[in-house]
């Protein structure tokens, strides 16, 4: 049982929806089935988050203007990109970060907030592909992600409401047993912070009769993602990288330099790292189809008061469910819910994020059926075939990870840190995971839906379990 520890398990039995192909009294759109997600459609701007709301105050980085040539280049203002960069620039590289939005613009500044141990697709699959020795390794290195996190929102004074604790409940008579399948697992690797919960601890702990059973991660937690990605920007400048935001690549010139062209300059630097996963659109192809972009939405409710906040989760953890559909949720710092879910590979977009979102919540906790919605928003998730993350070279001075197929938090720090290190002559740890293949997902118009009737016969096997 693979997807017991992660938001958006996308594991063995991937929990994304189909609701996005239910088109009446949802507030889905119905323009069309197959709406492919275009460049510009990726792009587009955000409904108003939650994040950017409550985001720390920010230093306008001004766009890549003229010529400007650079040891490294980092492609993308996100967590792997910006993790790259801080370990670079602290070795001393000049090192000069594009980002196409503002800093956090893609899922670094719009996701769940949950730190998960891990791999989405559990330790079974990284057995299977690499070996059991290799897959140790690849444990290891998600642990070590997680006290990186910790060491730099610590050393660089991330203000990013960092709180640990993190319950995934079984909703289903079947996924009970899974529960502790998953903790067994993760006590052969040495994991032994998780804890099972009958269904009296459930029910104290949460305000929803909907988990029959729970399993308790007490090293994993939740945070404020855009204060930490935001934080991550910071730290890099503060280590002597240079950010140039609303600076989207529009080609890169291969060669012993490569030319990294944006609309109105060009960075020529002797190694390139790509850290755009979902976010990439058309300038390397050759990757772009290993990675599938999926949408996932978020609410954030008014706030609550500490009192019925706590009515809702206890003990201030992160919660998910175990549904194919999965739900994930989590108090924020002024007692708001932040409800998020519903992934939808169809690329048909909810027209009101916040109704879609809210009858999902209402379902988990009817008693919140008074409370106004503040905020609602989507990003996009980049999922990969066999669910394990995607990092390796487009050409030999060209570098990127991508997929960390909804648990990219924790993941890209450590992602963007081995890149760094093979940038810097030490590939022993990128090599292990560029040793994983990684498969296309189909082409043209076969591309969504051959992944959403996947999805549909994994969703009616979650309803009969
Ligand atoms: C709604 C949602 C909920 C999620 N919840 C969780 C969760 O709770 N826990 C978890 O672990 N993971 C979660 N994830 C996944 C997680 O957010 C990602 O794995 C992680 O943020 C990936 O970071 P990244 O830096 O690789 O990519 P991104 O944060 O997407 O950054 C890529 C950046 O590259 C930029 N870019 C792209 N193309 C170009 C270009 N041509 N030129 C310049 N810049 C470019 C983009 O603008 C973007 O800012 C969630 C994702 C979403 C969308």
């Amino acid at each position: 049982m693979n997807h017991v520890v992660n938001v958006l398990a996308f594991g063995t039995r991937p929990r994304c929806s189909l609701a996005g192909l239910r088109v009446k009294g949802n507030g889905l759109k119905n323009n069309c089935l197959v709406n492919h997600l275009t460049e510009a459609a990726m792009r587009k701007p955000e409904t108003l988050s939650y994040y950017r709301a409550t985001a720390h105050s920010a230093p306008e980085r001004p766009r890549l203007q003229g010529s400007v040539a650079a040891d490294v280049c980092v492609i993308g203002g996100g967590y792997t990109g910006l993790s790259a960069a801080i370990e670079l620039a602290r070795n001393g590289l000049k090192t000069v970060v594009l980002e196409a939005g503002p800093v956090g613009h893609g899922a670094s500044g719009r996701n769940g907030g949950q730190v998960c141990t891990g791999y989405s697709p559990g330790m079974g699959k990284f057995e299977r592909v690499l070996g059991a020795d290799a897959a140790r390794q690849a444990f290891d290195v998600a642990e070590e992600a997680k006290t990186l996190l910790v060491s730099r929102v610590q050393k660089y004074n991330i203000q990013c409401e960092l709180t640990w604790g993190y319950v995934h409940g079984a909703t289903r008579k079947g996924h009970v047993p899974e529960l502790s399948t998953h903790r067994d697992e993760l006590l052969r690797y040495g994991y032994g912070k998780t804890r099972l919960l009958e269904l009296d601890e459930m029910r104290a702990k949460f305000g929803t009769q909907n988990f029959l059973a729970g399993l308790l991660d007490e090293g994993a937690g939740h945070l404020h993602p855009l204060n930490y990605c935001l934080g991550l920007a910071r730290a890099a400048e503060a280590e002597g990288a240079v950010i140039h935001e609303h600076s989207a690549v529009t080609r890169i010139d291969d060669g012993a330099k490569v030319a990294v062209h944006t609309a109105d300059g060009v960075v020529t630097a002797r190694q390139v790292i790509m850290g755009c996963n979902a976010y990439l659109g058309n300038i390397a192809p050759t990757i772009a189809s290993r990675v599938m972009p999926v949408a996932s939405y978020m609410l954030a409710t008014e706030p609550l008061g500490a009192d019925r906040a706590r009515s809702i989760i206890r003990d201030n953890e992160a919660g998910a469910d175990s549904n194919f559909v999965i739900d994930y949720f989590r108090l924020s710092a002024d007692h708001r819910l932040l409800y998020g879910g519903a992934c939808s590979y169809s690329g048909i977009e909810p027209t009101d994020i916040k109704a879609f979102m809210r009858a999902k919540m209402l379902r988990m906790f009817p008693q919140l059926a008074d409370v106004k919605i503040d905020y609602g928003w989507g990003g996009y998730i980049g999922i990969t075939h066999n669910r394990l993350p995607d990092m390796n070279r487009v050409s030999k001075n060209v570098y990127y990870t991508q997929g960390y197929s909804g648990q990219g938090v924790v993941l890209s720090g450590m992602f963007g840190k081995m890149m760094a290190e093979a940038v810097m002559g030490d590939a022993g740890r990128f090599d292990l995971f560029s040793r994983i293949k990684h498969f296309p997902f189909p082409g043209g118009v076969l591309r969504r839906p051959a992944l959403a009737v996947g999805m549909l016969y994994y969703r009616i096997r979650d309803l009969l379990a």
